[in-house]
């Protein structure tokens, strides 16, 4: 039974790092019928909100990215929030201190950053020394009497740990660049580097998928898989596949500070999830050599961890947002009429909410479902529909309402007034006849209608534009650009 987890730490906004790493966790259980564990890592009051925390369960549930046990669904391994399993991490580190997998430490920042200089002028590694392995218990007391109080260090065993990730295959480190590592506090409060492995261990998890800043602390946590393992508290070591790192700008790790890297800045711009989660699915991993755009159930039937690729993936906006055009496309069209609602309402929409005429949303929508990056960008796309006078932006009116353009406009007043409104065609041929007459090409001749009807440059085709207004209101706008 594989059971995967995703396990993020409730600080910040999400952003689009965890949400690869969620992604490719539940690819991976859908694909092989596992069980996604949905853990909630906020052992660190200093930096864990509940505001985040709420975050993350609704940024989850936006992207469709359902999970079998966890917070909301529950589960045999409850509860799922670590700040709820203070007990547990208590025991498990006192029988590890029992057992001599761990110890006190009593070393203060001052003195352990003391001999790390010292080591790294030496040219020795420069990882704590094991000072602490092997006190006295005349050394402890004199420390108590001082009125230290220890942390609690894991003791790493004398051996080179070796294991074959799923992603990069075969690595090796050497007991040198592992040191005793801390796992507890001095004040009591256990670390990541214990409640990690020891959940991971009670939940029965498999398989760990996660970032590859995390691969440094891989062979700790095998190592102390197998302390829990001689405690009969796990049964295995799971596999691990450390994703590749994500670059943003200038080929620098991107960053959660980075403001591309945050999942609401997607959500707000109207990227659909499926679009977005497609996208990341390519950070690392691909469908196949000659397909980039496919639905998250094709991902599912696909995916396999063995694909994954090592080298660092590149963030790239450009595509995502292309990608995320191709699903626009995709879409129902009832979907897609649907889906922009809250973008032609308040607090998006410019204009008043009895000014939305739903009808006429419905008559151009198929006009932007072909050429909408994302969902946001509807709002301007349509707002001559509902706005009382068209948007009035002087560069625009500037660029497009050039010396004749005003005896082109009259024209085509003309022209529309006398056309048969019906069709689209009809109005194309109105405009097309009165450039005509000015000696101007099609695309010349309608700049300045669109101006004058749509108060913008570019947008939606004019002519069912035009048509979705309706004559009145259109050759009111043109007769007041006139003016
Ligand atoms: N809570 C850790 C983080 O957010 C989880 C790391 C892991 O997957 O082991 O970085």
């Amino acid at each position: 039974d594989i059971r995967v987890r995703f396990c993020p730490s409730p600080t910040g906004n999400p952003h689009v790092g965890l949400v690869r790493t969620a992604l490719f966790n539940w690819a991976f259980a859908r694909h092989h019928q596992g069980t996604l564990v949905f853990r909630i890592e906020d052992t660190d009051a200093a930096r864990d909100s509940e505001e985040s925390y709420g975050q993350l369960l609704d940024s989850l549930r936006w992207l469709g990215l359902d999970w079998d046990e966890g917070p909301e669904v529950g589960g045999p391994y409850a509860p799922y929030r670590q700040s709820l399993r203070m007990d547990i991490y208590a025991d498990v580190a006192r029988r590890l201190k029992e057992a001599g997998h761990a110890y006190d430490c009593y070393c203060t920042n001052e003195e352990l950053e003391e001999r790390r200089a010292e080591a790294r002028a030496a040219g020795r590694p420069s990882g704590y020394d094991g000072k602490c392995r092997t006190l006295t218990e005349e050394q402890v007391a004199a420390y108590r009497a001082e009125g230290r109080s220890p942390i609690v260090r894991f003791r790493m065993p004398d051996r080179t740990i070796t294991f074959t990730d799923l992603v990069r295959g075969e690595l090796t480190f050497t007991p040198e660049n592992v040191p005793d590592y801390g796992i507890v506090r001095a004040n009591g409060a256990p670390l990541y580097t214990l409640v990690n492995p020891v959940d991971d261990a009670l939940m029965g998890i498999t398989h760990v998928l996660r970032g590859e800043d995390l691969l440094s602390s891989t062979p700790r946590q095998i190592a102390l898989y197998d302390a829990l393992i001689e405690l009969g508290l796990a049964e295995r070591v799971p596999a691990f596949g450390h994703l590749p790192y994500v670059m943003g700008e200038g080929n620098k790790k991107l960053s959660k500070r980075d403001p591309e890297s945050s999942l609401n800045l997607y959500r707000e711009r109207g990227f659909l999830p499926e679009g977005l989660l497609n996208y990341l699915s390519l950070l690392g991993w691909s469908y196949s050599a000659d397909q980039d755009v496919f639905g998250l159930d094709e991902m599912v039937a696909k995916f396999d961890i063995a694909d994954v690729n090592a080298n660092p993936a590149r963030f790239d906006l450009k595509k995502a947002e292309a990608i995320n055009a191709d699903h626009i496309r995709r879409m129902e069209p009832k979907a897609f009429t649907e889906a922009c609602l809250p973008w032609l309402r308040a607090p998006h929409a410019p204009w008043a909410p009895e000014a939305f005429d739903e009808a006429a949303w419905h008559a151009i929508a198929p006009q932007a479902q072909t050429r909408l990056t994302v969902l946001s960008d509807i709002t301007a796309n349509v707002d001559f529909l509902f706005l009382d006078e068209p948007v009035h932006d002087e560069a625009s009116w500037a660029k497009a309402m050039k010396d004749g353009s005003a005896d082109l406009l009259r024209t085509a007043r003309e022209k529309l007034a006398a056309a048969d409104w019906s069709t689209p065609e009809a109005l194309k041929v109105a405009v097309l006849a009165a450039g005509e007459q000015h000696g101007l090409k099609l695309g010349k001749a309608q700049a300045p209608v669109r101006v004058a009807v749509t108060g913008r440059t570019v947008g939606l085709p004019l002519f069912e534009s035009l048509q979705v207004l309706g004559r009145d209101r259109a050759l009111a706008r043109i007769d007041a650009a006139l003016a």
